[in-house]
């Protein structure tokens, strides 16, 4: 039989592919990848080189991403039980090759040798930056250890893989363990249309009659939002911020907090190993950000600056809340529900009302229209290429000397079996082998509703600024010039630098120049109403204190928690939370709120030490804006310049000396608080 994913060239063949196609190809490829490392280590193991032993390295990488990605492309987004079963089968083969190559002792002492050796210096930046962060990655992965140390490393590994699950399940336990029966709908009052039929949906579901509240987001949101009923607000909230505690109406059950203890202590034990202070200072290894001390001044400038406003906006909201509601205390619970009825009545605003003037093909059209204008890029349709859905459409770049640059696959609507949220994913990398160059090819995922009737499909501003984030990791992915896939766009970029280029994309669709290209009513093509437009921006800045200090508070917590190398038990992680609140917080919060025991971010997903990431990279982009908005947001020159100094480099350079090649100085919080509102004018 022969199998489409193995050396296929130019686009993955998906009209031939099957999931039957899977595992053999996997099996092949990585068999065939090991024969080629252990021949490339014996071969040249007294004196490897940057040509013959590292070089081929990049492309056995590369081989084993043409056979996988489109296999997890389809998992993503076109899923199926027989596709199912083969990628589960197929998952732990790929871990292990991807672990036993981080432990590769003989690999290691190549890279090492070659990075000792005098060829080292005369290696371009590319090349010398993989063997950096190979090196890196390998001292990380605890290979200089020696055989006990080895074992140590592994066994927290293992027990922290083990803690991190056990995190979340206790959490997803939590959250299912509650729900509220509601019998009578005036309980219901104030909740919109759709969350009553999710609630009465749910009910029916379990046989019940009426309807059924649950603690999952779409459930707890909006009751928290819109119920007018204090007492269910009440009882939601309490619930919702005591899951996994030793609080609350499950008190004790499936609780958080000795696992909590347990993953700091590992995390310290395994930062401590491979010779750091602390786990915050191994985190930030991969990052831009230089030190932990760097990332607290971060984030206390941003509070001092903050927090006033914050405080403001506060006391704005108790003051509506007592006149308005009748409220006279103003409780965590009341917050979100007086917060939503603040901002109705100033802006009337609904992001219904701008569906008919974003539609897809026109708000397509105007994003192509500013990566013209920015970087003198003609993006194309390309029909006829094989695909996985009848909807996905195919695109290519191509710049003014007519050399593409890039292609990339638009997959833009929700449908069953297709995973939710928007995402981009390489689907190629840009790599120059020995005679041919691959160009970057890019997966652009979204989940908006698919046209309806004779309209084509209709999207709210929301939805656009997710296009236009997503279109910028594309463009990242793209635009590289690395020629080596481990350092080409994304790849290779430091955590907290990587949404650097997506958020500075959704600038633009804030500004009128660029709403006036995307935006156009469906029935007449008339662009967005000025008095629209205004409500829109207005809109935007609601309350962008409250939201930046609570943001503050998770970063500041997540940080300080890793720093240090004192054990802390439940008490002590509650004491330093009490701490940060008192320093940033602005919205009190009931002694009974155990919200760092639901913190998944930071204690089973892979933000620890790394949540003020958010910030930092919003930072980053709001600057590298602001310089647009000097010159016209839309100017070609200093386009050219973020294409050279941000875009083309991807992983090859340090992000903070591409930033300050572009910007000509290090970053500033003002554009982001200007953009936000918040810059406080000094006299
Ligand atoms: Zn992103």
């Amino acid at each position: 039989m022969d199998n489409p994913l193995i050396g296929y060239r130019g686009l993955p063949p998906f009209e031939a592919i099957r999931p039957a196609h899977a595992e053999p190809a996997l099996d092949k490829v990585l068999a065939q990848n090991r024969a080629t490392i252990t021949a490339l280590l014996t071969e040249d193991s007294n004196h490897p080189t940057w040509e013959h032993t590292l070089f081929p390295i990049e492309e056995i990488n590369d081989n084993l991403n043409r056979s996988w990605s489109p296999i997890g492309h389809l998992h993503s987004v076109a899923d199926n039980d027989e596709l199912r079963k083969v990628y589960e089968a197929c998952l732990p083969k790929l871990t292990a090759y991807l672990t036993e190559m981080g432990q590769n002792e003989a690999l290691y002492a190549a890279y090492k040798s070659v990075a000792q050796s005098a060829e080292y210096a005369q290696l371009g930046i590319a090349e010398r930056k993989i063997i950096d962060n190979a090196l890196r990655d390998f001292r990380l992965s605890g290979i200089e250890l020696g055989a006990q140390g080895k074992d140590r490393f592994k066994a927290l590994k293992q027990s922290l893989s083990r803690l991190q699950t056990q995190f979340e399940e206790n959490l997803l336990d939590a959250t299912d363990g509650w729900n509220r029966r509601v019998h009578d709908e005036r309980a219901l009052a104030g909740l919109p249309d759709s969350a009553r039929k999710l609630a009465a949906h749910k009910a029916q579901q379990q046989g019940q009659q009426g309807w059924l509240l649950t603690l999952e987001a779409p459930s707890y949101l909006p009751v928290l939002m819109y119920a007018d009923d204090r007492e269910l607000r009440f009882e939601m909230y309490q619930a919702y911020v005591t899951r996994a505690s030793e609080h609350g109406p499950n008190a004790g059950q499936w609780d958080n907090t000795e696992v909590m203890s347990e993953i700091l202590s590992s995390r310290q034990e395994l930062a401590r190993l491979v010779g750091f202070h602390d786990f915050a200072q191994y985190s930030l290894e991969t990052k831009m950000a230089s030190s932990a001390e760097q990332v607290l001044e971060f984030i206390s400038d941003l509070a001092r600056r903050c927090k006033p406003i914050a405080v403001r906006e506060f006391g704005e909201l108790e003051r509506y809340a007592r006149e308005h509601l009748g409220l006279s205390c103003l409780e965590a619970w009341d917050v979100a529900y007086c917060s939503e009825k603040l901002r109705q009545e100033h802006f009337q605003l609904s992001q219904e009302e701008l569906r008919p003037y974003f539609p897809v093909p026109r708000v397509l059209l105007g994003l192509f229209e500013v990566v013209r204008r920015l970087y003198g890029l003609m993006i194309q349709e390309v029909p006829g290429v094989s695909s996985w859905h009848p909807d996905v459409r195919f695109f290519q770049i191509q710049d003014e000397s007519g050399e593409i640059r890039g292609q990339f696959y638009v997959d833009l609507y929700a449908r069953a079996k297709k995973r939710g949220g928007a995402w981009m994913d390489q689907c190629l990398a840009r790599r120059r082998g020995r005679d041919e160059l691959q160009i970057p090819v890019a997966y652009l995922n979204c989940n908006f509703s698919p046209p309806l009737g004779q309209d084509p499909a209709l999207l709210t501003h929301d939805e656009v600024i997710t296009l236009f984030h997503e279109f910028g990791h594309g463009l990242h992915h793209m635009l590289t010039r690395a020629d080596y896939p481990s350092v080409a766009g994304l790849n290779g970029v430091a955590w907290d630098a990587v949404e650097l280029p997506s958020q500075f994309m959704e600038n633009f669709c804030w500004e009128p120049g660029v709403l006036g290209l995307i935006s156009g009513h469906c029935r007449n093509g008339e662009r967005l109403p000025e008095a629209l437009l205004r409500r829109l921006r207005a809109a935007k800045n609601f309350q962008s204190g409250l939201k930046m200090v609570r943001q503050l508070e998770f970063a500041l917590f997540d940080m300080r928690l890793h720093m240090g190398d004192e054990a802390m038990d439940g008490e002590a992680i509650q004491a330093l939370l009490d701490q940060v609140r008192k320093e940033v917080a602005v919205v009190p919060v009931p002694s009974f709120n155990r919200f760092q025991n639901g913190f998944s971010h930071i204690f089973a997903g892979g933000y620890a030490a790394g949540y003020y990431s958010y910030k930092w990279a919003e930072v980053l982009s709001a600057d590298v804006f602001s310089r647009f908005e000097e010159k016209g947001v839309l100017d070609r020159t200093i386009g050219e310049e973020f294409l050279s100094s941000i875009l083309e480099p991807g992983g090859t350079r340090e992000p903070m000396e591409q930033f300050i090649e572009f910007r000509g100085r290090e970053p500033s919080v003002e554009p982001l608080l200007r953009h936000t509102g918040m810059l406080v004018e000094t006299h």
